[in-house]
């Protein structure tokens, strides 16, 4: 038995906020407009594992209308998210991750990500790929608005 997901996330970048990005602090001018503190990473990673195991989707666990998940750090999410799949006695098989930004350069900092995501899930190192591209100067990514992150999990029995 295998089941994929898929999740997807977008947040917008303003000035003199924190940037979180797969449970890392990105040195960067800008930070996310969030409820949470809005790392796209985790939440897309959430969304793709709750979509593989049929529990929804973030929005209805963890609704930003609810004050109880203002400002909570996205592992909170991801933690949670992973003990209700593995209840339905799912195992993640590995995630894969594409994050869309213009800026900063992630590149030096994607192995600090990828041990910093497999710590928060609890699985090997070897389950996890993350990678990055620009938007090459298009639309909202592209100018430096909003930093995007597409997820997908298999998990398997
Ligand atoms: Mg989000």
């Amino acid at each position: 038995m295998m089941r994929i997901g898929h999740g997807y996330d977008i947040h917008r970048l303003v000035p003199g906020k924190k940037l979180m990005l797969g449970g890392i602090r990105m040195p960067y001018e800008k930070g996310f407009v969030a409820h949470s503190d809005g790392d796209v990473v985790l939440h897309a990673l959430c969304d793709a594992l709750l979509g593989a195991a049929s529990l929804g989707d973030m929005g209805q666990h963890f609704p930003d209308s609810d004050p109880k998940w203002k400002d909570t750090p996205s592992a909170v999410f991801l933690k949670q998210v992973l003990v209700w799949v593995r209840q339905k006695h799912w195992q993640v098989a590995n995630v894969d991750v594409t994050i869309l930004a213009e800026a900063p350069k992630l590149a030096p900092y994607m192995k600090d990500m990828c041990t910093k995501v497999a710590d928060i899930m609890q699985i090997s190192l070897s389950c996890i790929n993350i990678k990055a591209k620009t938007a090459e100067g298009l639309g909202v990514i592209g100018q430096h608005h909003a930093i995007a992150a597409y997820a997908v999990a298999l998990l398997v029995q």
